[in-house]
């Protein structure tokens, strides 16, 4: 179906941390290579809580957050085929330059002229946004735009999986019942590892079949979903030998040490690994998991609500009130 396009939209403009304000502004016009999508769905993570609050080290003022996307392309800027108008697609949020060592590894995520939507360009907290065609993944029939949505945050966590090279029938412990230890636990659970969920909230616990303290065990990989130095600490503990520890939550920038003995990973062989963010590759395979029987989201969705309601939203997620908040423009109403 084909929506006149107005001359103007809604949208969330962080001009300085601490503070957002709704503006009307022009529709913004896809340049070469680019589209236009109309945002039907937005996911909330604590990310853009932070973003909003306190910052962030990618972040460039001013900005539309929204980094989780899911929309339909209404326009094509110079050298797009036109096949692609009216098609529902996820954004991956990154835009990456391809050449640098990073992108040749295959880790674009890291590229050092990464530019990701919400971030260093503006986001989905919009009724439109502009996206690089190369960052596009067309949805199948049959998955919904509010699964597809998930494609985002289950993208880092399958980033992380890859990292930690979980296998089969390995066990995964993974300290947080957010969103992301959620999402952490269904994958791996999809790639038949075994997951335990440490969280002490008793209704997130609950979501994840979890337990309230780490159990007296040894794991083959330790995931930290959770920005807490002490979760850290019980990680080190609980890794098996060449267990591996996956540094999934950042801690915050005033105390973000952990003592570490290192005779423990030089004798037991065990490996420390950083995971931020998702390359293109994990947005396909996210897609084609949520596509499958594999991995059910839609009970993870605890509200939904117009983006007018932001500030409601981001109070929710700022005292962990709720699971995942999806966002919808005024224009596309749940
Ligand atoms: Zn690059």
């Amino acid at each position: 179906m084909v929506h006149p396009l107005p001359a103007t939209m809604q949208a969330v403009s962080v001009r300085e941390i601490g503070s957002f304000q709704f503006e009307r502004r022009p529709v913004p016009q896809p340049g070469p290579g680019e589209v236009l999508l109309r945002v039907t769905v937005t996911g909330l993570c604590r990310t853009d809580l932070k973003i909003i609050q306190v910052g962030h080290r990618d972040l460039v003022l001013p900005c539309v957050p929204g980094e989780e996307v899911v929309g339909e392309v209404v326009a094509l800027g110079p050298q797009v085929d036109a096949t692609l108008l009216n098609q529902r697609c996820y954004v991956y949020p990154g835009e990456w330059c391809g050449i640098c060592p990073a992108c040749r590894s295959g880790a674009e995520n890291l590229c050092r002229s990464m530019r990701i939507m919400g971030f260093h360009r503006d986001g989905g907290f919009a009724d439109y946004v502009v996206a690089p065609l190369k960052s596009l993944i067309p949805l199948p029939e049959g998955l919904s735009d509010e699964q597809a949505v998930f494609a985002e945050p289950l993208s880092c966590c399958l980033n992380a999986l890859e990292l930690a090279r979980l296998a089969p029938f390995e066990t995964i412990a993974i300290w947080g019942g957010g969103p992301a230890g959620q999402l952490l636990a269904r994958a791996a659970s999809a790639y038949d590892a075994l997951p335990t969920v440490i969280e002490p909230d008793p209704q997130r616990r609950e979501l994840a079949k979890g337990v309230a303290e780490p159990p007296d065990q040894l794991f083959d990989v330790c995931v930290v979903a959770v920005g807490n130095n002490s979760a850290y600490q019980q990680a080190l503990a609980s890794l098996a030998p060449r267990g591996r520890l996956v540094v999934f939550s950042g801690l915050s920038k005033e105390t973000p040490a952990i003592t570490t003995d290192f005779n423990q990973l030089h004798y037991l062989e065990q490996t420390v690994v950083g995971a931020y963010g998702c390359c293109y590759r994990h947005g396909r395979q996210a897609i084609s998991l949520l596509q499958s029987s594999k991995l059910a989201v839609n009970d993870l969705i605890s509200h939904r609500m117009p983006l007018s309601r932001l500030a409601e939203a981001l109070e929710l997620v700022a005292n962990r009130q709720c699971m995942k908040i999806h966002l919808y423009p005024e224009s596309c109403r749940p």
